[in-house]
């Protein structure tokens, strides 16, 4: 059987081109797990389970000041008791360690452990205390206020898993069960190649028909934000050669991103250079606005598969399909499942009309109330636009069958 040099699978719905990029997703290995301290692990993906050394909470925990009590002690209100004990958080053993005998009451504060023969802890508020004698004006019920030794989890247990990416709350769990150091993985290598015979670097000024290098850079806070090591190549010119030298590099890399060149242009030489490098494409083309050109595949160098990703070199098209379509890859790099797009509804602020047949990523701003989150449009001129996408915080999906959107309308919108 002869492959021809790009078999053009059809332009791919954006659902199914997001499912084949999951699925390619599953089919990669992560990089190696590296030993670091706690916060340098953020926004990377843990390689080990985390376990409770000891019970959670260590002891049962009272969660307000009050008393601790036997609820049955206070089912006729008002009840009257002795307190006979006061119990402050982190209480040494002996202050802690008594039982309350039935009428009795120990002075409790939040967060200490609450003694044998207590079962609940009256909030202080329900109570009036006079020398040695607390009136208690609400009853409570066994298990009120207290949280049960190991009721959140039982030393052993694992609290946090393998291929969680880590966040505050993850890092707050490390430092809970003593881990100043933790294993990641180790940031992905992403390398981005930047192409076109206009785009100059940041670090030269650009003649008169020149544009900045825009892209490796918002790519690069892109790829560091999802946990990725980003590798800016020089920009390639829209010559073969140049394109092929470069690509090859990139592909040295754990996935290699590429910006422009992938349009209908007499100079989009992407495909066609990755093609003569023997790359398999996934997709050519995906029915969304903006980045509607992008390319997925693998290229096998020197005996190494690469993922690489062929962005549309607008600004705006560059930063939407690396969100839809690279970041699980990412994800999967990382040592983590494929995150879900984080989507959202909200009430249009105003009525929106676009075009029919693709699905649209509209640069909008999300605000509003708690009860009622609204968003609206920003002001746009297209995919070229950056200052538009630098007003958002989220793109409003309109679906390719839908032209015409109310004022009050739910629509779905894509967290940035
Ligand atoms: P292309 O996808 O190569 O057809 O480029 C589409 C548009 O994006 C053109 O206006 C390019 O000048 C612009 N563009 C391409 N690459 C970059 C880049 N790296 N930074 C900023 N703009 C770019
Ligand atoms: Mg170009």
């Amino acid at each position: 059987m002869v492959e021809t040099a790009i078999a053009k699978p059809a332009l791919l719905s954006f659902a199914d081109a997001r499912r084949v990029v999951e699925e390619y997703a599953t089919t990669l290995t992560a990089t190696e797990p590296e030993l670091m301290l706690l916060l340098d692990g953020l926004g990377l993906v843990l390689a080990e389970e985390l376990r409770a050394d000891r019970d959670f909470p260590p002891f049962p925990r009272s969660t307000r000041d009050g008393f601790a009590v036997s609820a049955a002690d206070t089912a006729k209100i008002p009840s009257r008791l002795r307190c006979v004990a006061e119990i402050k958080a982190g209480a040494s053993a002996e202050d802690s360690v008594i039982t309350l005998k039935p009428g009795e009451a120990a002075e409790i504060m939040t967060g200490a452990p609450v003694p044998a023969g207590a079962d609940a802890v009256v909030m202080v508020e329900y109570t009036k205390r006079r020398a040695d004698v607390v009136t208690v004006e609400r009853s409570v019920k066994p298990g009120e206020n207290v949280v049960a030794a190991g009721s959140e989890a039982r030393q052993g247990a694992v609290m946090v898993a393998r291929g969680t990416r880590i966040t505050h709350s993850t890092v707050a769990i490390a430092a809970a069960v003593g881990r100043a150091e933790i294993a990641a993985y180790r940031r992905p290598r992403v390398a981005i190649l930047a192409t076109g015979d206009e785009v100059v670097d940041i670090n030269f000024p650009p003649g008169p028909n020149e544009i900045r290098n825009s892209n490796s850079y918002s790519l690069a806070a892109q790829v560091y934000a999802a946990g990725g090591e980003p590798m800016i190549l020089p920009v390639a010119a829209d010559d073969a050669d140049d394109l092929a030298l470069l690509i090859g590099k990139g592909l040295a890399a754990d996935l290699l991103l590429i910006t422009g060149g992938v349009s209908m242009g007499k100079h989009d030489l992407v495909e066609q250079v990755l093609a003569s490098l023997g790359a398999r494409f996934r997709f050519t083309g995906v029915s969304i606005q903006p980045g509607k050109p992008v390319v997925f595949g693998e290229a096998v160098l020197r005996g190494e598969t690469t993922p690489f990703f062929g962005l549309p070199g607008n600004p705006v098209s560059t930063m939407v399909t690396f969100q839809l379509f690279a970041q699980p890859v990412l994800d999967a790099l990382s040592g983590a499942k494929p995150q879900p797009l984080p989507f959202a509804q909200a009430a249009l602020k105003a009525p929106i009309q676009t075009r029919t047949g693709l699905t649209r990523f509209l640069p909008g701003h999300l605000g509003g109330t708690h009860e009622r989150p609204e968003v609206e449009l920003v002001r746009w001129l297209g995919s070229g636009d950056l200052m538009a996408v630098s007003q958002a915080n989220c793109y409003i999906v309109v679906p390719p069958e839908r032209e015409h959107f109310a004022a009050g309308e739910a629509v779905t919108v894509l967290l940035f």
